[in-house]
């Protein structure tokens, strides 16, 4: 998503915390191991995060990985209710034997005015009835195990540990859902988590590595999920229907899932809506089918059928329904474009907006200069009506909230296509891996039109005039004073995710010195081959580093220490206050600051 501080600030109106099923972990949860014959069978992880985490510690589920999941909505647009019939087909494979395995979905939520409200009907595993419950996460690593009796085992937090009025000395388990922007950031320390996992116990045991299918019926009222920094995202009501951008957690707010960015299923879309409306999903619309009157929807119904060949991360899966006039068109290369409005914006802000959603092409095609091939087989965006906390770069659907687009966040979002979509964080701590390169498509732009004014990019002015704006625009970054650097990129706490310098500018500047340090084309080549051999999937911030360090020029162990010395100081370390010495003192060849290479073009 784009810098918080584009959003308008949303309030939600739950007084006081209530804790859905706040307490002990639940009774019958699967017993911690069993045995079956030789083979030894115990429960999956309730999380994905690794040890320590202070940064949504709760999410992610472990045993398995997921493979496919249908979406199957049956969706009231008028009355904002799932009705029955509405399900999730997940199609996962056990990389253990599981006696019982989990999933992330907050079917209650103490916001009870835009907050989920669902229950859950029914879970099947390969068909066969399930039993299920919710528990509350644990910390992750708690070597008491995730049934911990200790109750100061399963307590929000910002921080590690968890403090709070107790003081508590353990880590996290989940990050605090504050009601506001408003809220003290440290004021749910120390409160029992809310029980959003879903723990399944299949009749029999899951094989390792058997592929088995999930099926969860679910019906009620979707919503939003407050998050770390007291902002919401999720399903947002919209007239006559619902607005989906749910960074970083607010799938589980909608469907249960494994909530975690790592985790990428393909999907399809097969939902059954009130008649008019339209489906917006990620990937290509496949078919349209209406269908007649029926008891659940007296005025007819139709079932849109949406299907994504790419894996989608847990915070990039887009189900808006409502009264979107949609428009399709296949670009010479085969891409297909959708462009999407809420008719319930104004005729004259509608034709403004549709003058910048017709650039998305154009921008695609700048972008892939810099990032290799356009990695999906379509691209879309969608602008909804609710005043969501932001703009959000949903896989090939990109949406913009509250009736508006803007041609430089449509540059970022467009650009995170490759670099959080195609290319995903390995888990939360790394969001500024790809905040920072989204921003980067920002400054281009920036250059991009200065360049346009010189001359053109096939003049030498133009070309020019790109090269000193990007110049300009790292010298601004790098003057930052104040608190500018006292946050560590790669060491977040939950309130400052998606708003501090540390995820957007910060990184930022560090990719144009990188782009310097190993010359513009070896830049491109690196960030091209990133796409090759982690597009699909996720990439850690080990494997980041190490793909630029591949095109280092120079290839000493000097100059490639001295790379991994920038690495650490941009990504990996909190300043004192104050900006000048306070700050990194490696920055990259015609730029503000020290530079990397000496005298001699080495790094000795
Ligand atoms: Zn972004």
């Amino acid at each position: 998503m784009a810098g918080r501080w584009r959003r308008i600030a949303v309030t939600t109106a739950s007084a006081g915390l209530v804790l859905p099923g706040a307490g002990l972990a639940a009774r019958g949860d699967a017993s911690p191991a069993a045995s079956y014959g030789s083979v030894h069978c115990s429960a999956g992880a309730h999380t994905l995060a690794p040890p320590g985490s202070r940064l949504y510690p709760d999410t992610g589920n472990g045993g398995y990985t997921s493979l496919h999941t249908l979406v199957h909505l049956v969706y009231d647009a008028t009355t904002n209710q799932f009705l029955p019939g509405n399900r999730v087909v997940l199609t996962d494979r056990a990389t253990q034997c599981l006696t019982s395995f989990s999933l992330d979905f907050e079917r209650k939520s103490a916001n009870t005015s835009a907050g989920p409200d669902m229950s859950v009907q029914s879970v099947e595993v390969n068909g066969q009835p399930a039993r299920f419950t919710f528990v509350q996460p644990t910390y992750p690593g708690d070597p008491h195990g995730q049934n911990d009796p200790n109750p100061a085992a399963h307590e929000a937090s910002q921080v590690n540990p968890v403090g709070g009025p107790n003081h508590n000395p353990l880590p996290p388990a989940c990050s605090p859902e504050l009601p506001s922007t408003r809220t003290p950031p440290d004021s749910l320390n120390g409160t029992q988590c809310p029980a959003n996992k879903l723990v399944i116990m299949p009749s029999g045991p899951v094989k390792n590595g058997s592929v088995f299918t999930v099926t969860v019926r679910y019906t009620g009222r979707p919503g939003v999920h407050n998050d770390g920094d007291g902002t919401t995202e999720g399903w947002f009501r919209a007239p006559d229907g619902g607005f989906v951008t749910t960074e970083p957690v607010g799938s589980e707010d909608w469907m249960p899932l494994n909530d975690y960015p790592a985790a990428k299923p393909t999907y399809d879309f097969s939902n059954t809506v009130t008649a008019g409306r339209t489906v917006l999903a990620n990937g290509v619309l496949v078919s349209v089918k209406r269908n007649p009157a029926s008891g659940e929807f007296p005025g007819g119904s139709v079932t849109w059928n949406w299907h994504s060949p790419a894996p989608v991360a847990s915070y990039l899966v887009e189900d808006s329904v409502g009264n979107y006039h949609l428009t399709e068109r296949v670009a010479d290369n085969g891409t297909r474009y959708y462009e999407a409005q809420d008719t319930a914006i104004s005729a004259q802000q509608r034709q403004k907006n549709l003058a910048i959603m017709n650039q998305q092409q154009n921008i695609t095609e700048f972008e892939s200069q810099f990032n290799g091939t356009y990695p999906f087989t379509s691209d879309g965006i969608v602008v909804g009506t609710p005043p969501a906390s932001f703009e959000e770069e949903m896989q090939t659907m990109i949406a913009f909230a509250g009736g508006f687009i803007s041609t430089d966040v449509l540059y970022h979002e467009n650009m995170h296509q490759w670099w959080g979509d195609n290319v995903t964080e390995s888990n939360y701590t790394m969001t500024f891996y790809k905040e920072g390169l989204a921003t980067v498509a920002e400054f281009l732009y920036q250059a991009r039109l200065a360049e346009d004014k010189a001359g053109g990019p096939y003049s030498p002015k133009g070309q020019a005039a790109f090269q000193a704006s990007l110049v300009k625009q790292f010298s601004q970054i790098y003057a930052g004073k104040g608190t500018f650097w006292t946050v560590a990129p790669s060491n977040p706490e939950p309130v400052g995710l998606f708003s501090g310098s540390s995820t957007y500018s910060r990184p930022a500047a560090a990719y144009l010195a990188l782009r310097q340090i190993l010359g513009h084309g070896n830049f491109t080549l690196a960030l091209a081959q990133l796409q090759r051999t982690y597009g699909g999937s996720h990439i850690t911030e080990a494997e980041l580093e190490a793909g630029f360090s591949r095109w280092l020029p120079v290839q000493t162990s000097a100059c490639r220490a001295r790379l991994s010395q920038f690495f650490t100081q941009w990504f990996d370390t909190a300043y004192p206050a104050g900006g000048g010495k306070n700050r990194p003192q490696i920055t990259g060849p015609g730029l503000a600051g020290p530079g990397f290479y000496n005298a001699q073009g080495g790094c000795s």
